[in-house]
Formats: structure tokens, sequence, C-alpha cells
């Protein structure tokens, strides 16, 4: 190894850095050639409200399936396709999935069981209102059938332009939702004119917030300006009881995280639910 990196460190380094960038656009090739074919799986996770536990909506987050039968998270393929462009077209799929699973939804007896979508920033400048028009009309949903989650990000440019297109949601009747929130730049200032619905505590808040002196006083200032700005507030990532409870306790208006149900597809969702709902009122 000495010997390589004295006589010839250049080009080993060359040769690693090649072999990394044929990697990377091996994969970008993947995914482009995927998006084309709509090579992807949309997975949904549970909302509940507190304190009775009920659904109150869904989360619809991709996924894509690999021939392995591993699964490739959004996290690594949704910044590629945010910056190649690639995510017009996906989000496009994403919306008509989140549609026909809402119809599926309401056919196993679901009827207001909205569903979250999360959008990245070229989305929601490419038409989106229009786009969430066409959808709900061709699979006839009602307005709120379909929320949208956008985190910050979303506001950094073009503010002006996106508060805008915030607006003609909500008046189409399609809640908005700010995701992942206090880990971007929010200001106050801004916020209090932001045209949303609800606020959804970042999982690094929530992670421990049954102990931690820090953590807790953060959610604590997040479920205070989500009442005083009178937006509902749900916590992501909740885990375990303890996280679950404190939250319950402190105010929040919903729960989202592994400790109520992981992602999963719409039919292990029914299998799992459809049963639980028929014993409820
Ligand atoms: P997000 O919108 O904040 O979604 C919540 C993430 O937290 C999901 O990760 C979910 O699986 C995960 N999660 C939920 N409960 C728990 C928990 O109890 N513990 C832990 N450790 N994690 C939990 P996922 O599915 O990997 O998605 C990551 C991000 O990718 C999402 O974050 C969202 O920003 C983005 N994303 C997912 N699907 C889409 C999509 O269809 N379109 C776009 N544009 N972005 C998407
Ligand atoms: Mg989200
Ligand atoms: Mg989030
Ligand atoms: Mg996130």
């Amino acid at each position: 190894h000495a010997h390589i990196r004295s006589e010839q460190p250049i080009h080993y380094f060359e040769t690693a850095l090649a072999q990394k960038s044929k990697d990377k656009l091996q994969f970008a090739a993947r995914l482009r050639r995927a998006v084309k074919r709509h090579e992807f799986e949309m997975h949904f996770q549970p909302i509940t409200n507190y304190p009775d536990q009920q659904l109150i909506g869904l989360e619809a987050l991709i996924r894509w399936p690999q021939d392995d039968g591993t699964l490739i998270s959004p996290s690594t393929f949704i910044p590629l396709c945010e910056e190649s462009g690639l995510i017009v077209p996906l989000g496009q799929w994403v919306l008509n999935q989140a549609a026909k699973a809402s119809l599926q939804l309401r056919e196993a007896g679901f009827e207001n069981l909205p569903i979250g979508v999360n959008i990245s920033p070229a989305e929601l400048r490419s038409d989106l209102v229009a786009n969430l028009r066409a959808i709900r009309r061709a699979y006839s949903l009602p307005h709120d059938a379909i929320h949208i989650e956008l985190t910050e990000s979303s506001l950094i440019d073009h503010r002006e332009k996106v508060i805008g297109i915030m607006k003609q949601l909500r008046s189409d009747g399609t809640a908005v939702a700010l995701d992942d929130f206090g880990t971007g730049f929010s200001s106050l200032s801004y916020l209090r004119d932001l045209p949303i619905d609800m606020l959804k505590i970042d999982q690094a808040f929530i992670r421990n917030v049954d102990w931690d002196a820090r953590s807790s006083t953060i959610c604590d200032a997040i479920i205070a300006l989500g009442k005083s700005l009178k937006v509902s507030v749900i916590a992501e990532g909740i885990e375990r009881s303890a996280q679950y409870r404190w939250l319950y306790q402190h105010g929040c208006d919903g729960a989202q995280g592994f400790y109520l149900g992981k992602p999963e597809t719409l039919a292990s969702f029914l299998a799992r639910w459809g049963s639980a709902k028929a014993g409820t009122p």
C-alpha cells in the first residue's frame, strides 16, 4: 500500500475517483430508467390523534425496490432527482399513486383519511395547483383527500411565489403541512404569515424528548407556537411509549412514528388497520 502511495499516488487517487464517479453515473442512469418505467413503490405510514389514537391520516413515502429485494430509501435518491429535474415526472407518479390509494381507502371504508404527499420545491413551482386539480378530477376525489408536506427549503427561493401557491392550494381545500419543522431556517416573522395548517416537529427533537431538557424545551416551544398560530402540531419519529405520552401531556395534536405504525404498502396497511377499524365506533 505504502509502495503504491509513494510511487503512484496520483494515479491511485485518480483511479479511485474515476471509479466513484463511474458508480455515480451508473446510479444516475439506473435512476433515470426507473423513473421512466415507474419502478417505485409507495409506502404509507399512519398518523394518529391524541388522546384516542384514532387514525387521522397517512403519509405517502416512496421506496425504490432493487432486484435483490432491498428497498432504497428516498433520502438516497430524492436529492439526486431534485438535482436532475427527474423529481417532476417522479412527483407526478407519486401524486397519482396517492390518488389511487385514496380511492382504495375509500372503498375499504376509510372515508376521510387524507394522504400527505411530500413535495419538492421544483414540483411546487411546476403547476402543482393545476396538477392536483386534474388528479382530483380524474379520480373523483374530494378536495381534502390529498395533503401536501413542504419543508422550509421550499421557501428559500421565490418565497412570494411559493406563498402564493400555498394560498391557492389551501383555497382549493388542500391542507399544507410544514415538514421537518425546526431544522430549517425558520424565522418567526415569516412563520406568522405562512399559509399552513400543520407543523410537523422534526424527529431530531422527538428522539430524546422524554428525558433531554433541550429537546423537551424545543418541543414545548413548537407546540406553543402551533397553538398561537392556530395550526395543528404533529410529532414525527415517535418510537417509544414514553415519547408518545410526553407529547400527549404537553399538548401535541397528532403522532407519527414506528410506535404507532411503520410505513408499509397499502395492502398491508389495510390488512392491519382494516380490521381495527371494524372494531371502532
Ligand atoms: P419526511 O417527509 O420527514 O418523512 C418522515 C421520515 O421518517 C420517513 O423516512 C419515515 O420512514 C421516517 N420515520 C417515520 N417514523 C419513524 C420512526 O419512528 N423512527 C425513525 N427513525 N424514522 C421514522 P423515509 O421514508 O426514509 O423518507 C425520507 C424523506 O424522503 C422524507 O422525510 C421526505 O422528505 C422524502 N420523501 C419520501 N417520499 C417522498 C416523495 O414521494 N416525494 C418527495 N419529494 N420526497 C419524499
Ligand atoms: Mg413528510
Ligand atoms: Mg419530516
Ligand atoms: Mg425529512
